[in-house]
């Protein structure tokens, strides 16, 4: 086998082994390539602060949130109706995302706002994380979570108080926008 065959070879064996082991496609518990994207920023006085992402998904759309600065604990987690986050306090996000006129529910409740997907876990380090498909939310059409906003609140969201969840306080807040592929 002369240098240059040898080369060829060399090369095709390359890109074999890496079509093989899958060099390009997403590998299992990666997150996906996100359709949709919000950068939560802390309200006055407050440091929460994080990324959640959106990504079709079977069944839904996958949430995939990581948020830091919180105190130890639940905190509730919700798409608020506009993607509106200039007020210093949050409140200009206005209500949770109920384009069904529902009651506040928890994220598998079978009466529940689009906009309720429960609660965070933040660690002792106030660190939270959140991976979940919801099968409400949707990128398109009535549902669709696009400009509207992610607010993270200072208490637990106990599901059953109306039409808040007595999630208290707006901790950080984010427009929902279409990520760059
Ligand atoms: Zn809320």
């Amino acid at each position: 086998m002369n240098r240059h065959t040898c080369l060829m070879l060399f090369l095709l064996l390359s890109i074999t082994a890496a079509v093989l082991l899958g060099c390009d496609s997403p590998g299992r518990g990666r997150p996906p390539k996100a359709d949709a994207v919000s950068v939560l920023i802390p309200t006055k006085g407050n440091t929460a602060a994080g990324v959640v992402t959106f990504s079709r998904a079977k069944g839904g759309v996958r949430v995939v949130a990581e948020v830091t600065g919180l105190s130890t604990g639940a905190h509730a987690i919700h798409i608020h109706e506009f993607g509106d986050c200039r007020s210093s306090d949050g409140s200009s996000a206005g209500e949770h995302f109920n384009p069904d006129n529902q009651p506040h529910g928890a994220p598998d409740a079978q009466e529940r706002h689009v906009g309720d997907l429960g609660n965070l876990q933040a660690d002792k380090n106030g660190a939270a994380s959140l991976d979940i498909i919801d099968p409400l939310l949707a990128l398109e059409g009535e549902h669709s979570i696009i400009g509207r906003s992610v607010v993270v609140h200072a208490q637990e969201d106990d599901f059953t108080t109306q039409p808040h969840g007595a999630a208290g306080g707006r901790l950080a807040c984010g427009t929902i926008g279409l990520a760059r592929q």
